[in-house]
């Protein structure tokens, strides 16, 4: 009986995330997201529902439009897995119960956010806003707002002080103001000191991968690389690999549950 939720949590999963992928490419558009149904960007051809079926459809298709064969973004498919991936895991985590639901929601929000500040070097207010209502909602809930409160403080306040000081230093934007309130809406959901740990790893990711990308693609160190989605990995991270931030903590010294 488990194992048929499972299955069919992790198929809405990928439902939700072919979602993900119309505000993806719809919200930073100015795009109503209910019409028109989707259709090719480039042909314009509706995709009817049997072409548009999660990950499914891509395999079926070859990766390209049916019409104009224009190559379908893998950015799709991988979308959808990864919703799929994050249901099945906060199932698996959770239960069906209240911290699924809250643990989902924030997880479709990082997916979201980080796949529109990668294509457009943007993070919507939307998004970002309601998710810090929603952590802490979630903590206010649990009976630990204050933790929800302090990692607001801590993560939103941290990059709007690098984003200040490497403003005055480098003469120009390093931060907008769209990593701050995503910074402070994780730190609203991981709460302190846990938001350390996030913003630790979301730049190390950051740091390791943007290397990567300047040495392999040849580009400037100018190029600019956005930073939401690596503080969505740290985000993500931290929420998947708790019991080791606590140990790691524990070796320094500091106990925290
Ligand atoms: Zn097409």
């Amino acid at each position: 009986m488990k194992i048929m939720f499972a299955v069919f949590t992790s198929i809405f999963g990928c439902v939700i995330g072919s979602f993900m992928n119309v505000l993806i490419f719809r919200i930073p558009r100015k795009l109503s997201i209910v019409k028109p149904n989707s259709f090719c960007p480039r042909c314009k051809n509706p995709i009817p529902w049997y072409e548009n079926m999660p990950v499914i459809s891509y395999i079926v298709l070859g990766g390209q439009c049916s019409q104009c064969h224009t190559p379908i973004s893998i950015q799709y498919p991988l979308i959808e897995i990864i919703t799929g991936g994050v249901f099945l895991y906060s199932f698996f985590k959770f239960g069906l119960s209240f911290d699924f639901v809250f643990h989902i929601l924030f997880f479709c929000l990082l997916i979201v956010i980080s796949g529109i500040d990668l294509t457009h070097q943007l993070i919507p207010d939307v998004f970002s806003f309601p998710g810090i209502v929603l952590g802490l909602l979630f903590h206010l809930i649990n009976g630990t707002i204050l933790h929800s409160v302090a990692g607001l403080v801590f993560g939103g306040g941290l990059i709007l002080v690098i984003r200040i000081i490497g403003g005055k230093v480098y003469k120009k934007e390093v931060m907008g103001m769209g990593d701050v309130y995503l910074c402070a809406m994780i730190g609203a959901f991981v709460g302190f000191p846990y938001i350390i740990a996030a913003i630790f790893i979301g730049a190390l990711s950051g740091a390791v991968l943007g290397i990567i990308y300047i040495v392999s693609t040849q580009q400037g160190r100018e190029s600019a690389i956005p930073f939401g989605p690596f503080l969505s990995i740290g985000g993500i991270s931290v929420i998947l690999f708790k019991h080791l931030i606590i140990k790691f903590f524990a070796t320094l010294g500091i106990y925290i549950q």
